[in-house]
């Protein structure tokens, strides 16, 4: 069934489809993405009704999954236990299309992929991840991340890192610049400080590693700080913002981070640059001047095209960071009112949540929770729910959050690929 051939109800003067099911067809919906969110509402539609057709593009035949991929770099870990294939999505009965998506037209309701393959859908969910604001930060571009990789997708930037890391002499000067928000993972980059840390502590001892920030505050920094001073007492330094952290160029030949109060030569530099909603939320016209992309808090429908839905780190989700696991919650939150939108129904008002956790050591893990509820149009924190792990916990509290972590990650990627 093409668009042109659907049926449309005259309301009150307004053309308004009549729902694809009222017409005795099965609905498409077209999800660009196959990681956290676009895996995991691929599948939800088809488990909310198995009368949806979906149809699941994604660039890569196998997912690489950041999380936990600050332990590969520490050599705890290897790539290989961050990857994942689509078999168990294909027999979900989601068709995959391998390709990436390059065009959409929000009017004819259709995707063209890069083989020129068009996709019609009734729904589109865009679930794109991020992309990398090359240049947003002078001398960081794509040829300066061979130098002084970003690790912030995972793959083969994780590995050049570690390798990296591995190649420095002990006593090298290892840097890290953190960016300002929003980015993906807020955690991320002080997870990575400490387990590099860890790294250089058992292997590397004369090493000295420094966190520039463009921040003054970040995730669950307290509990960090005072792990820092436990576990890595002059070795891991962090620089905020308001004490010269922000990093305002690079020169990727010598290794070089500038900022305001000077000049740091590292051995090696992990630049977290800049970012924004992944190429296509723009070519669909759904990322807003900020680069990422506005949405209802209820359906996760594009403030700026209707029928399309964005969902995962690329979306504006209020107080909800951009998480695997917040990518999850709002993909089970999205399947369930676009299930209910293609039978012309009204979507139920969601609850969300998110659980981080960070390894400061391989046995030493802490975490943030939190609850989201639609208020005033955003996603906003539910009050009295949600916090962090107790400061001062015994060790054996922090060596059980680094076992449940292991969990979340088996229980999250199986929601999505498992
Ligand atoms: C170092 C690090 C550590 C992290 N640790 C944690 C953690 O402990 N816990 C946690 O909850 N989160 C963690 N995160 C964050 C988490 O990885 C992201 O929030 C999550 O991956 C977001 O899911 P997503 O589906 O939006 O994007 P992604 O998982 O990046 O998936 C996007 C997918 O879309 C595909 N794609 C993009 N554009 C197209 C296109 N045009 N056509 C076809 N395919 C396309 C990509 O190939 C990709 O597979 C971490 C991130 C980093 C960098």
């Amino acid at each position: 069934m093409t668009l042109s051939r659907r049926a449309f109800l005259r309301l009150g003067g307004a053309l308004i489809p009549v729902p694809a099911f009222a017409q005795g067809a099965s609905p498409r919906v077209v999800v660009v993405g196959g990681g956290f969110a676009g895996a995991s509402v691929a599948r939800a539609l088809r488990h909310a009704d198995a009368r949806i057709a979906v149809t699941l593009v994604e660039a890569n035949r196998t997912f690489t999954a950041c999380p936990f991929s600050n332990a590969v770099i520490a050599g705890l870990r290897e790539l290989s236990a961050q990857q994942f294939t689509y078999e168990r999505v294909a027999a979900d009965g989601i068709t995959l299309a391998s390709g990436v998506a390059t065009a959409v037209d929000p009017q004819g309701r259709s995707v063209t992929l890069a083989d020129g393959t068009r996709l019609p859908y009734d729904r589109l969910v865009l679930a794109p991840g991020i992309e990398i604001r090359w240049g947003a930060l002078p001398g960081y571009d794509e040829a300066a991340s061979k130098e002084m990789p970003h690790a912030w997708h995972a793959g083969e930037q994780t590995l050049l890192l570690r390798r990296q890391l591995e190649a420095m002499d002990d006593g090298g000067l290892v840097v890290i610049s953190a960016p300002a928000n929003p980015f993906r993972c807020p955690p991320g980059p002080y997870e990575r400080a400490s387990l590099i840390a860890h790294y250089l502590k058992t292997k590397k001892p004369r090493s000295k590693l420094i966190v520039l920030d463009a921040k003054d505050t970040f995730s669950k920094q307290r509990l960090f700080q005072s792990a820092w001073a436990e576990l890595y007492p002059g070795l891991l330094e962090w620089v905020a913002l308001s004490k010269g952290g922000n990093v305002t160029s690079v020169d990727p030949a010598t290794r070089t981070l500038v900022t305001d109060f000077g000049r740091h030569q590292a051995k090696v530099a992990n630049v977290i640059p800049p970012q924004k909603a992944g190429r296509i939320a723009e070519v669909a016209g759904v990322a807003d001047r900020s680069g990422w992309c506005p949405i209802d808090p209820v359906t996760f429908e594009s403030r700026l095209q209707s029928g399309i839905h964005v969902i995962g780190d690329a979306a504006i989700a209020g107080a909800m960071p951009k998480s695997a696991f917040a990518a999850n919650s709002q993909a089970k939150t999205c399947a369930a009112a676009v299930a209910r939108l293609l039978t012309g129904g009204t979507p139920a008002s969601p609850k969300l949540i998110n659980t981080c956790y960070s390894l400061v050591a391989p046995d030493y893990g802490i975490s943030v929770a939190g609850v989201y509820a639609p208020s005033g149009g955003q996603l906003a924190d539910v009050p009295g729910s949600g916090g962090v792990s107790p400061a001062g916990a015994p060790r054996a509290a922090r060596a059980a959050e680094a076992v449940l972590a292991e969990a979340w990650f088996r229980t999250i990627t199986a929601e999505a690929f498992g």
